[in-house]
């Protein structure tokens, strides 16, 4: 928590600036401790919060305000005007829809000595070079899932600079963080640790037109386990414990992937891992949500929601999405199958996870099967009868759900393979509830 008001300095200089000087810095001082101390606002919030109050009688924003200069990695995700001198690492142009109106938008990745950072342009569409270094002047930040994202918009400007060569530090040169494998998200760079190789086997795949042997498995340790890929052969076997130095890691839809790679070394040990479990880890939301995903996690939790999209829903018979009416968006006309799904939201105390229940699982928890699913539809007239029944069923029952949990931006979400129904001791739970209770009192 930021209670010192050091802490605020740089924020009311950048306030400051951000108001071009028309406040007295007394009263940013002042305002932003209110904010953040006294209300629990985040920084970038309240900051913007300030700049709107202050500034909305005047001309609002920050145009004029020089801001400060920093480097990447001294980036908060609150700057309001900030300049950073980078290196364009990639950039792309892309079509986006703002509003239900076209636009395009130019971004990528922006280095410099210290980091990389994703950035966009939202103002203007010129041209930017791979390779070259520009002034990315009266830019905003952004913090979103740890890392930080530079924004131009309609205030900021690109400027190239010609005269400045850039060395641009990329996470591969940082040194590897030593970790235990539960503790290694979708934002971890490189890596040290010591794991058991739990599952691996071999794979050919191609890269740039040659065949390659890789290896592909699982290492764990009595903290979590994750799945690697093995670059080159490491004369890695199961069930052996192998010191790990330098591998890097990469996420798919926010679950994070080890990789042994050119930088790696790989060795045999007896060091203890611990016990290493052998079913599914059981885990908070919180955990997942900070992680990003996972493979065969276990969450225990109560259905708070059952969404849109459950019940007796159809699907293409050729590719299993579902469908509305007797068309695919991939197949055009096609004769669909019913099946049964939920769409539920778990809530475990510490957050909410999506979760997809499929037709067995359903079957079970609501005691609906398809086909009296089906009957009860024909017989109301209406495919949504289903849902609200099934609704009914499961709603504030308690489960355990087992499967892989993926991320995209909607948050994480896990398709169960499994699903229990936990049986809940309603008196026990009171009584226990009761003495909680008591003992605070
Ligand atoms: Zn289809």
């Amino acid at each position: 928590m930021t209670d010192s008001k050091e802490d605020f300095e740089p924020h009311v200089e950048e306030l400051f600036e951000a108001l071009e000087g028309k406040v007295p810095k007394e009263t940013l001082r002042k305002e932003l401790d209110t904010y953040v101390n006294v209300y629990g606002i985040g920084l970038g919030p309240a900051k913007s919060g300030i700049v709107k109050k202050f500034g909305a009688s005047r001309r609002t924003g920050v145009s004029g305000a020089a801001g400060v200069t920093k480097k990447i990695a001294e980036l908060e995700g609150t700057e309001m005007n900030v300049t950073v001198v980078a290196k364009m690492v990639f950039v792309e142009k892309r079509a986006i829809t703002v509003k239900g109106s076209p636009k395009t938008i130019i971004s990528g990745i922006a280095g410099d000595d210290t980091g990389t950072a994703p950035f966009t342009i939202w103002g203007d569409t010129g041209d930017y070079e791979k390779g070259k270094v520009y002034a990315f002047r009266n830019a905003y930040t952004k913090k979103y899932r740890e890392q930080i994202q530079l924004n131009i918009g309609t205030r900021g400007k690109v400027e190239e600079c010609d005269d400045v060569s850039l060395d641009v530090k990329t996470s591969a040169d940082t040194a590897p963080t030593e970790m235990k494998i539960g503790e290694i998200t979708d934002h971890t760079g490189n890596v040290s640790l010591t794991g058991r190789i739990t599952e691996v086997e071999p794979r050919t795949v191609t890269v740039q037109g040659t065949e390659k042997t890789i290896w592909g498995g699982i290492i764990a340790d009595d903290s979590g386990k994750i799945q690697f890929t093995a670059w080159n052969d490491f004369n890695l076997s199961n069930d052996i414990v192998v010191r790990v130095e330098n591998a890097y890691v990469r996420a798919w839809k926010g679950i994070p992937q080890l990789n042994f790679g050119e930088r790696a070394t790989v060795t045999r040990t007896n060091a203890d891992v611990g016990t290493v479990e052998s079913g599914p880890a059981s885990k908070t939301v919180e955990e997942i949500v900070r992680v990003g995903g996972g493979l065969d996690i276990s969450i225990t939790g109560t259905v708070v929601d059952v969404r849109a999209g459950s019940g007796l829903i159809r699907r293409c018979p050729q590719c299993n999405r579902s469908v509305h009416g007797e068309e695919c968006t991939v197949h055009g006309h096609i004769v669909p199958v019913n099946d049964l799904r939920l769409k539920a939201t778990l809530d475990d105390g510490t957050g909410a996870i999506s979760v997809i229940i499929l037709k067995a699982d359903t079957e079970n928890l609501t005691g609906i099967s398809l086909a009296e699913a089906e009957k009860y539809s024909k017989q109301k007239g209406d495919l949504d009868a289903v849902a609200s029944r099934m609704t009914a069923a499961v709603i504030l029952k308690k489960v355990t759900v087992t499967g892989n949990v993926m991320s995209d931006e909607y948050g994480p979400q896990m398709t169960a393979r499994r699903t229990e129904l936990v049986n809940v001791d309603v008196d026990a739970e009171a009584e226990k509830l009761y003495g909680e209770v008591e003992a605070s009192l």
